[in-house]
């Protein structure tokens, strides 16, 4: 049976429940669709030291409250696998692999998911040392030697986080430079338990069958290939959208990142994006928040427009 609200939101990160908190608050019937728990990415990241309001607070403690309060005012939250949106002018149908959902306004609020390094080893150790989350699996790592392999924000502030549990952490990066904000790049040099490869690339992950011994990495300046053992690897080497299931509506870039202008509006009317999975420079919780706000607000106003074209 079709389930009708005025808004579905797709993706119960933090700019999805701000949607939620939005649009419900102003009185509309909502629902937050998510594979999995909300929170998004909150749920992977250790110390979030740059959302206003907190000097600095756990990822998951984060989503909690960030869901107390989006439901407040009656937004439901499904567990959902969004397949496909149909576009039909005035609503559009929202097909999971749990049922179809029937809304005047979609929110597209899908974010990203972690590159993968494509190396031999990686697949076949994923869970056997090999992690994209060090605040899942950084304490199976207690006193033990493990690899960070990426130079940006995500390598950097979880190498700090992983320095406190284990012996030490090697970054790996492709260049000599790090990508990440400087107050991350100070604390990792002066922490002693920090090193750094430049220059490299893994290119093969090893194991004895049961779990990680170590990486392969090749030097990009001498060409030189060197092995390192290793008990764990985690990668952070930057995301890729979650657009699969939009391209049927062609509003995204050729990477697939979804086009949404500052009302977060798509090309398509009642169709909006917001947060990590937009074309965007800058991707914090800070930023997925403002844009949930705005189009929270605008779901309203568009609703109310189309009242009123009724009347
Ligand atoms: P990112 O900023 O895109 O950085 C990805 C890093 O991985 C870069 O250093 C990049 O190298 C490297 N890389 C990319 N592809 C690679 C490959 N195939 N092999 C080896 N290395 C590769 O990604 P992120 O660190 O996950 O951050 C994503 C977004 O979230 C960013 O906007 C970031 O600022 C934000 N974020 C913010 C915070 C914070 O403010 N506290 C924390 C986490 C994330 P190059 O440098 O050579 O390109």
């Amino acid at each position: 049976m079709m389930k009708e609200f005025d808004v579905v939101i797709i993706g119960a990160g933090p700019g999805g429940m701000t949607s939620a908190l939005y649009a419900s608050r102003a009185n509309l019937s909502v629902v937050m669709l998510d594979r999995g728990l909300y929170g998004g990415q909150m749920n992977n990241t250790a110390a979030i030291e740059n959302y206003t309001g907190f000097k600095s607070v756990m990822g998951p403690d984060l989503a909690k409250d960030m869901y107390k309060s989006s439901t407040q005012f009656g937004a439901k939250y499904a567990y959902g696998v969004v397949e496909s949106i149909e576009d039909h002018g005035r609503y559009k149908i929202v097909h999971t692999d749990s049922g179809d959902y029937q809304a005047t306004v979609v929110i597209i609020a899908t974010g990203s998911k972690n590159r993968k390094l494509g190396i031999p080893g990686e697949n076949e150790y994923a869970g056997k040392g090999v992690s994209y989350c060090a605040v899942c699996d950084g304490n199976f790592f207690r006193n033990k030697k493990v690899i960070v392999v990426g130079g940006g924000n995500s390598a950097i502030s979880e190498g700090l986080y992983l320095s406190h549990l284990v012996a030490q952490v090697v970054v790996i990066h492709r260049r000599d430079q790090l990508r990440a904000d400087k107050v991350y790049q100070k604390r990792a040099f002066a922490n002693p338990k920090m090193k750094f490869v430049w220059n490299s690339n893994v290119t093969k992950i090893n194991g004895d069958g049961k779990k990680v011994t170590g990486v392969e990495v090749r030097n990009k300046k001498t060409g030189k290939t060197s092995h390192l053992t290793t008990d764990g690897i985690f990668i952070y080497i930057g995301n890729v959208p979650m657009t699969s299931a939009f391209k049927n509506l062609k509003i995204t870039d050729a990477k697939g990142w979804i086009k949404s202008n500052d009302q977060m509006e798509t090309r398509i009317p009642g169709i909006y994006a917001i947060g990590d999975v937009r074309e965007n420079q800058l991707r914090q919780i800070a930023t997925a928040v403002g844009d949930g706000g705005i189009a929270g607000q605008n779901a309203y106003e568009y609703i109310q427009s189309l009242n009123d074209s009724k009347n």
